[in-house]
């Protein structure tokens, strides 16, 4: 079943984007199937995806607007656009996920989760959803590696049930999208691919496109028949694509940073991308815990505390709060997201000194209040308080 599935599938995405003037290409290095625009010029031996890719993509030579745009004006555009061609536009959901493995949402294509997972009803509209989402596994690197972040707004067409030349059809309203924003389709490269996954509801096989503008992945789409934990196994299209990313592509910043640090705080890449995502936790709700989305949570914050202590951290957080309301209905207000992030900051700036100066612990506290109480209650040294807080200051 799954060799007809996978030759059936490669048959259908070349003839549709043959019939849209794309020439098809096999790299040399992957086997890869990938398309372009052109037949000319000598770069048609490689795909330029992951380890087939150059150094550093060369999107920022390219054909450029005449002015920049922000993040909001892009996504304004694109929920105006689909809303025009009748898709139905659906408010993101919360960040912390209910519905599966994940503590916190990582795609858009998630809001199926209740349908793959339980059974539930189905909406059959097409759907646009702008979805934050957090990527935890780029903790590591988002101070090494231009254009990652721990969190991104995931753009998304999602329609479930739908053959696949409704998929594609869908993947044609894509390139209208990017192409109104000003980018060339001479400029992507697609990449095609046959994979096969699993979202614990067993293996499924699944067709998708990656898209590359200058060697720059901006998105992708899926086409697959995902299994259920009880009923039929239902067809999906997912069409997903990290809106900064595209802003990056359009603006063609020196870094990916330039769009998403705010102007006038002090700070490294690192530090702010935590705040930002830190700042998306706490206003959809999420506290310091010891499992999940509170775990995660506190990992940021601990890395703050420890590296960033006294820097601009909380300018960072409300700058970032700015940024996801405009995405994403905030249910916890910017003081409490504020105070929440300061506690958990200053509690483990609490907790070192306590134990530097052998001092009573701590309650849940700011350093401040920590402090007061030292001091007014129970006499401590001031100037050995402001030593030991020297000490946790970066
Ligand atoms: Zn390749």
């Amino acid at each position: 079943m799954k060799e007809t599935q996978v030759s059936g599938f490669q048959r259908a995405a070349d003839d549709f984007m043959i019939k849209r003037k794309w020439y098809a290409f096999t790299c040399e290095k992957c086997q890869t199937t990938f398309y372009e625009k052109h037949l000319s010029s000598g770069s048609k031996n490689s795909c330029g995806w992951h380890g087939c890719a150059t150094d550093d993509p060369d999107f920022r030579k390219l054909s450029k607007r005449s002015h920049p745009v922000t993040v909001t004006q892009v996504a304004d555009l694109m929920s105006d656009f689909f809303r025009s061609r009748g898709l139905t536009l659906v408010p993101p959901r919360n960040i912390v996920n209910e519905e599966s493995e994940t503590d916190l949402i990582i795609a858009g294509v998630q809001m199926f989760d209740g349908v793959i997972r339980h059974n539930q009803p189905m909406l059959l509209d097409k759907m646009y959803v702008a979805q934050p989402c957090t990527r935890m596994q780029f903790q590591d690197v988002v101070g090494l590696q231009d254009g990652i972040s721990t969190s991104f707004v995931n753009v998304c067409t999602e329609k479930i049930n739908p053959t696949l030349d409704e998929h594609l059809e869908l993947v044609d309203l894509w390139f209208s999208m990017l192409s109104k924003l000003g980018m060339h389709m001479k400029d992507f490269t697609v990449v095609r691919r046959t994979e096969t996954h699993d979202w614990d509801t067993g293996p499924f096989l699944s067709l998708e496109l990656f898209f590359l503008y200058g060697g720059l992945e901006l998105g992708d789409a899926s086409y697959a028949e995902i299994p259920r934990l009880s009923g039929n196994p239902v067809p999906i299209s997912d069409i997903g694509f990290g809106l900064e990313r595209i802003v990056w592509a359009l603006n063609k910043t020196e870094s990916y940073f330039d769009l998403l640090a705010p102007w006038t705080v002090r700070g490294t890449r690192e530090m702010c991308d935590f705040c930002r995502t830190v700042a998306l936790l706490a206003l959809c709700g999420v506290k310091a815990g010891n499992k999940g989305a509170g775990l995660q949570f506190k990992r940021l914050c601990k890395t703050l505390s420890e590296k960033y202590y006294r820097s601009d951290l909380y300018e960072a957080v409300s700058y970032y709060y700015d940024y996801w309301q405009h995405l994403i209905e905030p249910i916890v207000s910017r003081d409490l997201v504020l105070k929440r992030v300061r506690l958990e900051v200053d509690r483990l700036v609490n907790v070192k000194i306590s134990q530097l100066l052998k001092l009573p612990p701590p309650r849940e506290e700011t350093t401040d209040e920590y402090f007061d109480r030292l001091v007014y209650a129970n006499n401590v040294s001031i100037k050995d308080l402001r030593e030991a807080l020297h000490l946790c200051q970066t």
